[in-house]
């Protein structure tokens, strides 16, 4: 089954309002390219005048807390993303993992919370470069995934999963088309232990040091249905050129 190509750019802690601009200017690359999914997941501060200011795209959040309300200064729930215009969010990021020490669990916990809002998701998993040294890269992002994906009835339907070696993420350091085609296959291997038939529908992205010089060639690989990306997601140029490569 040929799943629709999803690119997804991570802003991360970046963007004032007038970085809005780089979004309309993506909006309208999106329109170009209507096979193509394209999401930006903004500061939290952004979402609701992104979701405002543009039409083709998909606008997410890059965290959420796993409860709706209550007593958590600084939190952001998956129902606030909702009403803020989001569609998404992204849970278990490696920098949320390691900065924020989030577990396998909590990351669960935001994912199935973020389903039940409406909102769907993007589940991240990924090894540290000392755990592919090791050889432990598959055995990692198994456990990771075992650990972190939702369970609820019909998660499979809104959800994606993106591989993300920590290595790779802003380095400009990135895996062989053969090592993202292998953990890819294991991914999917794994999806479809879980969820049955309809692991098969799940798309998984690649993150890590995606650029417009090398999406093509990783777009490519087996198993890889879009990307997650960083830094090159915060220019039109660069991002609209990745979106052209998966078209
Ligand atoms: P990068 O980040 O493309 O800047 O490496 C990817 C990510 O962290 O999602």
């Amino acid at each position: 089954m040929a799943l629709r190509p999803y690119i997804v750019g991570n802003w991360k802690m970046n963007g004032l309002r007038a970085t809005l601009a780089e979004a309309r200017q993506i909006d309208r690359a999106a329109a170009r390219y209507p096979a193509v999914e394209v999401g930006i997941a903004p500061p939290f501060t952004l979402v609701h005048a992104m979701a405002e200011a543009t039409q083709e795209l998909r606008v997410g959040g890059q965290d959420c807390h796993a409860k709706v309300s209550g007593a958590f200064t600084g939190d952001v729930s998956a129902a606030m993303l909702k009403d803020a215009g989001a569609m998404f969010v992204i849970v278990g990021h490696s920098e949320r993992r390691a900065m924020y020490a989030e577990s396998d669990s909590d990351v669960q916990a935001k994912a199935d919370a973020a389903l039940i809002e409406g909102l769907s998701v993007i589940l991240c998993v990924g090894e540290t470069e000392a755990q592919r040294d090791a050889g432990e890269a598959e055995a990692v992002v198994s456990a990771q995934l075992v650990g972190s994906l939702p369970r609820g009835e019909g998660a499979a339907a809104r959800l994606a999963v993106a591989y993300e070696p920590v290595w790779a993420i802003g380095t400009g350091r990135v895996p062989s088309v053969d090592d993202v085609g292998a953990m890819h296959r294991a991914i999917r291997a794994q999806l479809l232990a879980i969820y049955g038939e309809e692991g098969a529908g799940v798309r998984i992205l690649y993150g890590g040091s995606v650029n417009a010089g090398n999406a093509a060639e990783l777009l490519r690989a087996d198993e890889v249905g879009g990307a997650l990306v960083g830094g090159a997601s915060l220019t039109a140029e660069s991002f609209a050129a990745i979106i052209h490569a998966s078209a």
